[in-house]
């Protein structure tokens, strides 16, 4: 399932070139092209779900395999050790701008509490 307009359905096609830093048959992760933090990497299921809420009730499986994909991401970075965070920015108000789900994995710096 993908839609035609969506950003990251191209990344996972190759239209659009990203970093692409892991990959398994089901999600990609690749670095965000604007970074927050020296690690900043996307982790995405290669189907289209618009958000983790829409993802949880259609595949909660998928949603767990992106999740399991961050942290070895944070592994890889090796940002696993002195902390990272994962965020999933969900609809509008909390900053969400691009409609398909993304886990943010964030380190390689402190990390402030509670976010903005
Ligand atoms: O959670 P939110 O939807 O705001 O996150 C979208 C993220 O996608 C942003 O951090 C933005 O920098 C990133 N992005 C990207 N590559 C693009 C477009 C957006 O990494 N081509």
């Amino acid at each position: 399932m993908s839609t035609s307009d969506c950003l990251f359905c191209k990344i996972v096609s190759g239209e659009i070139p990203a970093e692409v830093v892991r990959e398994t048959d089901t999600t990609v992760a690749f670095r965000d092209i604007n970074p927050q933090a020296p690690t900043h990497v996307l982790v995405i299921p290669r189907e289209h779900h618009p958000t983790a809420a829409a993802l949880a009730s259609a595949d909660a499986g998928l949603l767990a395999a992106v999740l399991g994909e961050a942290h070895r991401v944070a592994v890889d970075e090796g940002v696993a050790d002195t902390g990272y965070r994962v965020v999933f920015n969900t609809g509008a108000q909390a900053g969400q701008t691009v409609f398909h789900v993304h886990a943010h994995v964030l380190g390689g710096r402190g990390l402030n509490w509670p976010p903005g």
